[in-house]
């Protein structure tokens, strides 16, 4: 990733280099992962974590090790001549069907963290 950020609250451009992405505790089980800005100093939250969406992307991990087994599985069968037309296609829907439980568990965890900040922000005023 090599994506120049802008900064909304002074229009500052941010490097890849200069943001630290930082996590912090804001209630017991809960952390904020956020990163500051270099120019303004503004705080920019990116998520709100809980026991349930850290359970979720430890899963999420698990599933991305499996993918990349499954495609390291399938170049040691291509370079020993050995991966058949059916071998590819079951490689192929293994994939797609990791690939759909990961989706899914990353749109969980996405409406999770807003309905989390959206608690958060709520108990700041
Ligand atoms: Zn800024």
């Amino acid at each position: 990733m090599f994506n120049i950020t802008q900064c909304d609250e002074c229009n500052g451009l941010i490097f890849p280099k200069q943001m630290q992405v930082q996590d912090k505790e804001i209630k017991p089980g809960k952390q904020m992962r956020y990163w500051n800005c270099p120019v303004c100093n503004h705080q920019h939250v990116i998520m709100i974590m809980d026991k349930t969406s850290r359970r979720l992307m430890q899963q999420n991990k698990k599933d991305n090790e499996k993918i990349s087994g499954i495609h390291k599985q399938s170049t040691q069968l291509r370079k020993a001549n050995q991966l058949t037309e059916s071998k590819t296609q079951s490689f192929l829907n293994q994939i797609d069907t990791i690939q759909q439980r990961i989706d899914k568990r990353k749109k969980d965890i996405d409406q999770r963290s807003k309905k989390l900040l959206h608690e958060y922000q709520e108990a700041l005023q």
